[in-house]
């Protein structure tokens, strides 16, 4: 099987690592910090080492500037016919740019981000968006996710993924106020969840999110805060461009801010329920001492 270059170990990109090993292929790795890298998996000193020995390259970064740096390194490096593919949320400019300039290259990028957290992509089950040229490239999502949604353009593939982040921002926002007036009314919402969860509103998204905001469980993050905050921002910034007023994503966005400028830096983005609890005259979290709802 062709060596495959991995680039970014973080809560997500190492677990997808893990699996490309586990499916066979030679894995070739770099990671800003060092010693990361999955068992089976080569570490090389720098993305362009990667870019050097692998036709293939797939980045996992936090944001847009991580993915910028890196790409330098990559445009430089990859050989002509070499492919880029990144499965980072990123801005959708700045996927429209990574595929001129690798097209000017003559080198090809794919943009496949995808949809599920950390536990997701150790199991396989991501959700992947794939936007360009992929349908060579699916042995790799086969071994990363459990199906994928085609677009025709990398950039569209951003844009698919930046609604779907901010409809599960929405559901934080919906479930967070919904359940501090159900606790400020007496009512115990962990119990309210079983009963939504299992009736009208039984969806993955609701359920897993619901059930955290329920039990005010924030930590350990699986998607940190200040990834949610920078996903609502590309989500606005996306709006801006396109000439599409999203007035909840502003809403959503100064949540994050109140939450965050509490410092709660790594809490999973589901603690945006945080400030909404709190503007409820509620404690940010629930602890056995103040566990009984009023
Ligand atoms: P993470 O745990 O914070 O990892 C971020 C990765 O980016 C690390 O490898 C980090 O390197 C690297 N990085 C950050 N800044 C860098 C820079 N300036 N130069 C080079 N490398 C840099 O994030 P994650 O949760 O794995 O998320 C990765 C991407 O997937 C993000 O775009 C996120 O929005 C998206 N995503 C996340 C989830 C989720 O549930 N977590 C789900 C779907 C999509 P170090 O190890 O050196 O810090």
């Amino acid at each position: 099987m062709e060596a495959l270059g991995f680039i970014g170990l973080g809560r997500m990109g190492r677990a997808m690592a893990q699996n490309l090993v586990a499916a066979g292929f030679p894995v070739r790795v770099w990671n800003r910090t060092p010693g990361k890298a999955p068992p089976g998996a080569v570490e090389k000193r720098s993305a362009r080492e990667v870019a050097q020995e692998c036709r293939i390259v797939i980045t996992m970064l936090a944001d847009d500037a991580a993915v910028e740096s890196v790409a330098r390194e990559l445009l430089e490096s990859l050989p002509k016919g070499g492919v880029h593919l990144g499965m980072s949320t990123i801005s959708v400019a700045l996927s429209r740019k990574l595929a001129q300039d690798h097209t000017a290259r003559g080198q090809r990028y794919v943009a496949a981000p995808v949809f599920g957290r950390p536990e997701a992509a150790q199991a396989k089950q991501l959700w992947i968006v794939a936007g360009g040229e992929w349908q060579d490239l699916k042995p790799i999502f086969d071994a990363l996710g459990q199906g994928i949604h085609p677009v025709p353009q990398p950039e569209q593939a951003n844009l698919v993924k930046l609604c779907g982040n901010f409809l599960i921002a929405s559901v934080i926002e919906s479930f967070g106020e919904a359940l501090a007036l159900a606790e400020k009314g007496g009512i115990d919402p962990q119990q309210l969840m079983g009963f939504f969860g299992s009736t009208m509103f039984n969806a993955p998204v609701i359920k897993n999110y619901g059930n955290r905001i329920a039990a005010t469980e924030f930590e350990p993050a699986g998607f940190a805060m200040p990834l949610g905050l920078k996903d609502i921002r590309l989500v606005l910034t996306a709006g801006e461009e396109l000439r599409a007023p999203l007035p909840l994503a502003g809403l959503i966005r100064d949540h994050f801010l109140a939450a965050l400028a509490r410092g709660r830096d790594n809490w999973d983005w589901g603690g945006l329920a945080s400030a909404i609890r709190e503007a409820a005259g509620l404690p940010p979290t629930r602890t056995s001492a103040n566990a009984a709802p009023r």
